[in-house]
C-alpha cells in the first residue's frame, strides 16, 4: 500500500508575501529536515503539500517526526493512497486504519470530493465507508461530535487519500521568512527557549556564546552546542560564534566598581554580539531575559543593556514566569541539558550586591575605567570561533 504525508500549512495564507514564496521556503525547510532520512518529492496541491518518498523506501515514522518540528506546518497526517473506486477505498481504509480503529471506541467519516466526476457525493462516500467500517469493527460506535478517530477520505484528481487523526504541527512561520537575528546563548534554561520562540516566528538564527576559560570549561561549551543542536531540530542549522571573553571580564573585575560587574559585562556582550550579528546580516539580537528574574534583569538594568546596542533586542521570555519557560524547555527537550551544572561566564565574578536601580549615566561613567574597551571588544569579536551547529 502506498503511503504519503500530507502537510497543512498555517499562517502563510494571511501574510503579505505571496503564498508561493512562503510555500517554497517551507518546502526548502522540509527538505533540509528530511535530508538524513531519504529523498522525497513535494507536490503543492489544494492548500496542502503532499510529501512522498521518492523511491518508496524512506522511513515515514522518522519523516513524520522530523516534519513535526518544521515551523509553518499546523497539522500533518499520514495517508494511504487508493484508486478512485469505492470498493478500493473501503478495503484500503479497513487495512490501513486497522490499529487506530481497533484502539478507538468511537469514530466518524469525513469525505471531501474535489473530483466532481467521482460517482458518489461526499455524504454518500461517508455513509458507505462508515457503514462498512462499522460492520468490520464491531466494537465501534459513530460519534459525529467528539470521535476518537476521524477517518478522512479525500477524492482528488488522481487518487483518493485515506487518513486517520491529524498530528499537531509545530505551528509558527517557516524559518527565514522573517529575516535573521543573533541569539545570545548561555547554557541556561531561558536562552534556548528564547531562540526557539523567535525561530518559530520565522527568524533564522545565528548564535553567540561567550566563554571565559579557564573560569569556564570545555564542558560548558559542549553543553551549549548540545542545546543549539536541539534548537536546530526546529530552526535548521545555526551558525555559532564562541567568543573569547576572559580578557574583558578580567578588565571589568580589575577596573570597575563591583556593583556594576554584571550590567557592564552584559553591555559588552551586546556590543560584541552586534558586531558579529551585522557581519552575518542579522537585524536584531535575542536574549533569554525576563523581567525581575535576577538583579541584571530589572527594567533599569535592561534599559542599560539595551542602550549598548543600536540593534533591536528581542526578549520573548520577558513576561513569562520561570515555570512557563521551563514547560517550553521540556517540550523542546532542552531542559535536561540546561540543568547540567557547568559554570557560565555570568557566574564568574558575580557581585555580592549587584546594582538593581542602575542609571545609564552611572554605568557609562564606571565603564570609562576600561580605557581600551573598544580595542578589547574588537579583539574578542575578531577572536570568535565560528562553527555551524546542525
Ligand atoms: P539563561 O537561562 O538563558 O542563562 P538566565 O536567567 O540564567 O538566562 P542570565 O544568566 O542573567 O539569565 O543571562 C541573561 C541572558 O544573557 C541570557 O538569557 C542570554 O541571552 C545572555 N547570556 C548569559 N550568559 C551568556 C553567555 N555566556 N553567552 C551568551 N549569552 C549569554
Ligand atoms: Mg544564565
Amino acid at each position: 500500500m502506498k503511503e504519503i504525508i500530507l502537510i497543512k500549512n498555517g499562517e502563510l495564507v494571511l501574510k503579505g508575501l505571496n503564498r508561493n514564496t512562503f510555500e517554497d521556503i517551507l518546502i526548502k525547510n522540509m527538505k533540509k529536515a528530511l535530508r538524513d532520512i531519504g529523498e522525497f518529492t513535494f507536490t503543492k496541491s489544494q492548500s496542502t503539500i503532499v510529501v512522498e518518498s521518492a523511491d518508496g523506501e524512506a522511513d515515514l515514522d522518522d519523516a513524520t517526526d522530523a516534519l513535526s518540528r518544521v515551523f509553518g506546518i499546523v497539522a500533518l497526517s499520514r495517508a494511504a493512497v487508493a484508486e478512485k473506486d469505492i470498493e478500493e477505498i473501503k478495503r484500503t481504509a479497513r487495512e490501513y486504519l486497522a490499529d487506530e480503529l481497533s484502539l478507538a471506541s468511537t469514530f466518524k467519516v469525513e469525505a471531501k470530493r474535489s473530483d466532481k466526476k467521482f460517482p458518489l457525493k461526499s455524504p454518500e462516500i461517508s455513509r458507505e465507508l462508515g457503514g462498512y467500517l462499522l460492520s468490520k469493527f464491531n466494537h465501534l460506535k459513530v460519534d459525529v461530535h467528539n470521535p476518537d478517530v476521524t477517518v478522512t477520505v479525500e477524492v482528488r484528481d488522481s487518487h483518493a487519500f485515506i487518513r486517520g487523526n491529524n498530528i499537531k504541527g509545530a505551528g509558527g512561520m517557516p524559518v527565514s521568512t522573517s529575516g535573521r537575528a543573533a541569539v545570545l546563548i548561555s547554557g541556561g534554561i531561558d536562552s534556548p527557549v528564547a531562540a526557539y520562540m523567535m525561530a518559530k516566528r520565522g527568524i533564522e538564527l545565528v548564535a553567540v556564546h561567550f566563554a571565559s576559560p579557564p573560569y569556564t570549561t570545555e564542558l560548558a561549551e559542549q553543553k551549549v552546542f548540545e542545546l543549539l543542536h536541539k534548537v536546530a531540530r526546529y530552526s535548521g542549522p545555526i551558525t555559532t560564534y564562541v567568543v573569547p571573553f576572559t580578557e574583558l571580564q578580567e578588565a571589568i573585575r580589575d577596573k570597575c566598581d563591583e556593583q556594576y560587574f554584571t550590567i557592564i559585562m552584559r553591555r559588552f556582550m551586546m556590543k560584541i554580539s552586534e558586531i558579529l550579528a551585522r557581519h552575518q546580516n542579522c537585524s536584531a539580537l535575542i536574549t533569554g531575559e525576563s523581567v525581575g528574574q535576577v538583579a541584571s534583569q530589572t527594567i533599569y538594568a535592561l534599559g542599560c543593556t539595551d542602550a549598548a546596542t543600536d540593534l533591536p533586542v528581542f526578549r520573548p521570555c520577558i513576561g513569562m514566569d520561570k515555570v512557563e519557560i521551563v514547560n517550553i524547555s521540556r517540550d523542546i527537550d532542552t531542559f535536561e541539558t540546561s540543568i547540567q551544572p557547568y559554570e557560565d561566564c555570568c557566574t564568574v565574578f558575580t557581585p555580592r550586591h549587584p546594582k538593581t536601580r542602575a542609571k545609564l549615566e552611572e554605568v557609562t561613567e564606571v565603564e570609562k575605567a576600561i580605557e581600551n574597551a573598544d580595542e578589547l571588544i574588537k579583539r574578542a569579536a575578531d577572536g570568535a570561533r565560528k562553527t555551524v551547529i546542525k
